[in-house]
């Protein structure tokens, strides 16, 4: 991995912020990561986590191992929401690192809905060349493909040589300048440049910034969708905290960050995906008329940032855990088995912040192909085993990790024959049939 070395041209005093990238560990964030304002105020501290993507083979014997703590502080500047702590992407993106995002039902559906609602509202034409930023296996992008456009996806891991293979022209980089500037040699400006669910991920955010601006058409348009902070605090989702995530969105904060590069939001809106999401459209400033969805959003925020309501997140985040606890306790004192469904990201930070092991939960179940089956749930000896499990085994209960995605998943493990029934942890833990 190499450190990014790149300064933000924005006037930012970035040359004081020290990156976690190459240094093999992490760094504290003593500075707002958009305005550099040195005082921030803490929001939830979660504790430490072990890195998400860190599972060792069952059996391994329990050996030293890092972990991070994970706090979240609220700058109040810019409204940014950021974690205290940045972790070298090298330890949470280790080799085995795989993510599809053409897995879920919710997200397929959203990139096709976004090309329908992207392309009249920026006029675009056939021939118009798109490119997804972290474009993984290249769902969002055969949409556009479909519709007629040029298509490029930027992609580090190997996932995109797969889409590449697939049809969808992929570049096998980390997107900056030099990733830009290649897709614009080759291919010329973006008329639209999409980001989905990768904006909160990188570290040297202007720099990313400053990136796009080189891939950007004069009169092109950004489209970010991120984890919605307001969303989030609203659903108490704090099992969204992990160290992937380095910053949490509200439509205000995006917009003064997206402002100190001369980019002006013109239109937003909530989605459903990742268990509630903001996509918010921005171009250069004064190039495409502003849609009152914007003040809509800003007004709305305006209320839900007041720092009343991260109290009372704070204290909903453990209440709701408390809850979870008691409704385990009821559940394993009858004698039940309860299994986890599911081991994403944000299952790990339930699992550690919950306190959850092998006593209350007896294994976590994976579909089949995964590369977590065979290891044990970080940070803990609870086993990840094969879904088909769940069939065999008849466990009386099973615990939703994807809990946002909980109506999707009860029809279909019924349908595959699961008698038991369903524990959803959250916004309100409950039991479902
Ligand atoms: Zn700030």
């Amino acid at each position: 991995m190499v450190p990014r070395t790149s300064r933000s041209s924005a006037g930012t005093g970035g040359d004081r912020v020290n990156r976690a990238a190459g240094s093999g560990g992490s760094v504290v964030v003593d500075r707002c990561q958009v305005c550099d304002n040195a005082d921030l105020e803490p929001i939830v501290f979660v504790g430490f986590l072990p890195p998400v993507n860190t599972f060792v083979p069952i059996g391994t014997r329990p050996a030293e191992q890092p972990s991070y703590p994970a706090q979240l502080l609220r700058c109040p500047r810019c409204e940014l929401v950021q974690l205290g702590l940045i972790v070298d992407p090298a330890i949470l993106f280790p080799p085995s690192y795989a993510y599809t995002s053409g897995t879920t039902r919710i997200l397929r559906e959203n990139f096709a809905e976004l090309e329908k609602e992207a392309t009249p509202l920026l006029g675009l034409r056939r021939d118009d060349l798109v490119v997804d930023i972290g474009s993984n296996d290249g769902t969002l992008l055969k949409n556009f493909q479909r519709a007629g456009n040029r298509v490029v996806g930027i992609e580090p891991t190997d996932v995109g040589k797969t889409a590449d293979a697939s049809g969808i022209p992929t570049i096998t980089a980390f997107f900056d300048a030099a990733s830009a500037d290649d897709v614009v040699k080759r291919y010329g400006r973006a008329k639209l440049v999409t980001a989905t669910n990768v904006f909160a991920h990188i570290e040297d955010i202007h720099s990313i910034v400053d990136a796009l601006l080189r891939l950007l058409d004069e009169d092109g348009v950004f489209i970010s969708e991120s984890h919605y902070w307001v969303g989030l605090m609203g659903t108490l989702q704090y099992d969204t905290i992990y160290h992937e995530h380095l910053r949490y969105y509200s439509l205000t904060s995006l917009r003064n960050l997206l402002a100190m590069h001369g980019l002006e939001v013109f239109h937003a809106r909530a989605i459903p995906t990742h268990g509630g999401s903001i996509r918010v459209y921005a171009a250069r400033r004064g190039k495409r008329k502003v849609t009152p969805s914007v003040d809509t959003y800003l007004a709305d925020e305006r209320e839900a940032l007041a720092p009343s309501r991260l109290d009372a997140f704070r204290s909903g985040v453990v209440a709701s855990k408390l809850k979870l606890y008691r409704l385990l306790d009821e559940v394993s004192g009858g004698g039940s088995r309860i299994y986890g469904i599911g081991a994403p990201s944000r299952a790990a930070t339930m699992v550690s912040y919950v306190g959850l092991d092998d006593g209350i939960v007896s294994s976590i179940l994976e579909i089949a192909g995964s590369h977590k089956i065979g290891k044990y749930m970080p940070g803990t000896l609870i086993p990840v085993v094969d879904e088909e499990q769940l069939f065999v085994d008849q466990p009386e209960c099973a615990l939703l990790f994807s809990w946002h995605i909980a109506d999707e998943l009860i029809p279909k493990l019924r349908g595959r024959g699961y008698r038991g029934r369903f524990i959803v942890p959250l916004p309100e833990p409950r039991l479902a049939q």
